[in-house]
């Protein structure tokens, strides 16, 4: 059985991981490919040279919805198109638009995921999304390009939502909230996602799954997650492995 960590931040030496800890544990639960999502130009460059630097892993580059304000000169980001065209990159993210927060403005915000949406169908990379209480502007950004291929990372979203993803091809990133939602709705939405867009992630170290709640979040913690979806959606490990890690290897190409 094979499982995949399809969007964690091991890489940042702001969460001092005992590395080798992370990648021995991450083998004995069956994880054995990472990818190290960037957030912003410095933590890009880190998920790349990290990638770079270690077996099975790899990396997206991007700016998070709430650093948008800082890129808002769009000139700064001829360093992100620099950084994309860099091994083992296979994605551009995480990025998108986060109105919970708020931490940057709604038009820098959009912006900003206009322009990595350009630079992503010009390298041809997937996307790594981060949409958060904002689909009703979302959408129309996207639907406004052609050709783009992703995730909806920490997918938490409505059953419509759920429907709109779908019939535009996109995957679902299912991670440790899964476990820790008293949201019914959210556990039928879970239900609902076909096991063709389903992809697992951690967003380690955030996130956490029960029961594990109060300790860092690793790439090991996946299995929690698989472990849980086979419960709630009544299918197979094996099924859930296969077919996830199938997901993630054709959308990245890993
Ligand atoms: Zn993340």
């Amino acid at each position: 059985m094979q499982l995949i960590d399809s969007h964690c931040h091991i890489h940042s030496p702001e969460y001092q991981f005992d590395i080798e800890q992370v990648y021995q544990s991450a083998y004995q639960s069956g994880v054995n490919k990472f990818i190290c999502i960037g957030t912003d130009l410095v933590d890009s460059l880190q998920a790349v040279n990290f990638a770079i630097s270690h077996d099975n892993t790899w990396s997206s580059v991007g700016i998070h919805p709430h650093e948008a304000d800082k890129f808002n000169n769009l000139h700064k980001l001829t360093e992100l198109e620099k950084l994309a065209a860099m091994n083992k990159v296979v994605a551009i993210g995480e990025c998108g638009l986060d109105y919970h927060y708020s931490h940057s403005s709604k038009k820098s915000q959009r912006e900003i995921l206009e322009f990595q949406i350009d630079l992503a169908i010009k390298q041809q990379l997937p996307m790594s999304f981060h949409v958060r209480e904002a689909f009703e502007d979302f959408w129309p950004i996207f639907d406004n390009f052609r050709g783009v291929r992703g995730v909806l990372h920490s997918f938490t979203d409505s059953q419509a939502n759920l429907a709109m993803a779908v019939d535009r091809g996109l995957f679902i990133g299912v991670n440790g909230i899964a476990t820790f939602t008293k949201d019914h709705g959210q556990l039928d939405m879970y239900k609902q996602i076909p096991l063709t867009n389903l992809i697992l992630e951690t967003d380690a170290p955030y996130l956490t799954p029960v029961p594990f709640r109060g300790m860092m979040c690793e790439p090991k913690h996946i299995k929690v997650v698989a472990d849980f979806l086979v419960d709630l959606r009544g299918e197979a490990l094996e099924d859930i492995a296969d077919r996830t890690t199938k997901n993630v290897n054709s959308l990245f190409k890993i």
